[in-house]
């Protein structure tokens, strides 16, 4: 009862306009038996360190998670993330939510609220995510999740009538706006390429057919900008646009497509950040370049 009504006042502080849809999804997605618990992290980017507030249930589950890096670092990447946890015969499910993000996401809290909704609604619905393994390229199967999860989630959204499209342009703009103003490119590391992936499928895939042409000339900067990227979005979208999601087996054949082209990019650019880093001590000429 405490983690119902906990999830149930944490949720409700955190999405004030939210007209009844969304707590009628939370509580269809508890009656399915899953637990459910939207936690708040603070973060310090600077200092790598975060904390967690008020006394959510389970906290050592979450504890365990937030001591991971690569768990951290996807968090200080994210508004919030979605946590499946499975102990024996139980499922727990996480919402946690990056406060130091809080400015971005504070006016978009129940469409970040329903997107979130939306990965635990699809677990409890046969349809999981591959499992975060901690590991180094544990941000691969993060992402890949998202690319074939958010295809389901909008139709979702949109079938129930939620609002999250604001809250979805509101992600997608920064990446907009960076390709019109067509700055110059800052070297990332690959789990924040896959992450710009991600972006960009959820426009091709989640852009109306008539809206894309106006974003004909972004999509050629992205292109020349993010060759990798864009060529692997290509491949992606030939798997996930005829691909029958809501089938089950279909789904789990197109996430475990996805992963595959994912995981192989990953690799070419977890290589190269490697080669273009050792490339000042390995006697390379000071005007090579150090970055794609
Ligand atoms: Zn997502």
């Amino acid at each position: 009862m405490r983690l119902l009504l906990s999830a149930y006042f944490t949720l409700a502080a955190f999405a004030p306009a939210a007209d009844g849809s969304l707590e009628q999804w939370r509580r269809e997605i508890e009656a399915s038996g899953v637990k459910l618990a939207v936690v708040r992290v603070a973060t310090d980017p600077a200092r790598r360190e975060m904390r967690l507030l008020g006394d959510p249930p389970h906290r050592p589950i979450i504890v365990s998670y937030l001591m991971n890096d690569r768990f951290r670092a996807e968090l200080l990447g994210a508004h919030a993330l979605t946590v499946t946890h499975r102990a024996g015969e139980r499922t727990y499910s996480f919402v946690v939510l990056n406060l130091a993000r809080e400015a971005e996401w504070r006016r978009y809290a129940s469409g970040l609220m329903a997107h979130e909704l939306g990965h635990v609604w699809l677990e409890s619905q046969g349809y999981p995510g591959l499992p975060f393994s901690g590991a180094e390229d544990a941000c691969v199967a993060v992402h890949a999740n998202d690319m074939v999860q958010h295809i389901l989630i909008r139709a979702e959204t949109r079938r129930r009538q939620i609002d999250a499209v604001d809250y979805w342009l509101a992600k997608l703009m920064p990446l907009i706006q960076d390709l019109e103003e067509d700055r110059p490119r800052t070297p990332l590391p690959a789990c924040a390429e896959l992450a710009l992936l991600s972006h960009w499928l959820d426009a091709r895939l989640g852009v109306a057919a008539e809206d894309w042409l106006a974003l004909h000339p972004v999509a050629a900067r992205f292109a020349s900008r993010y060759p990798d990227l864009a060529e692997v979005a290509e491949q992606l979208e030939t798997v996930l646009r005829p691909a029958n999601l809501t089938d089950r087996d279909a789904y789990r054949a197109a996430l475990h497509a996805t992963y595959e082209h994912v995981q192989a990019l990953y690799r070419r650019l977890a290589a190269r950040s490697a080669t273009a880093q050792a490339t000042p001590e390995s006697g390379a000429r000071p005007d090579s370049p150090s970055s794609p």
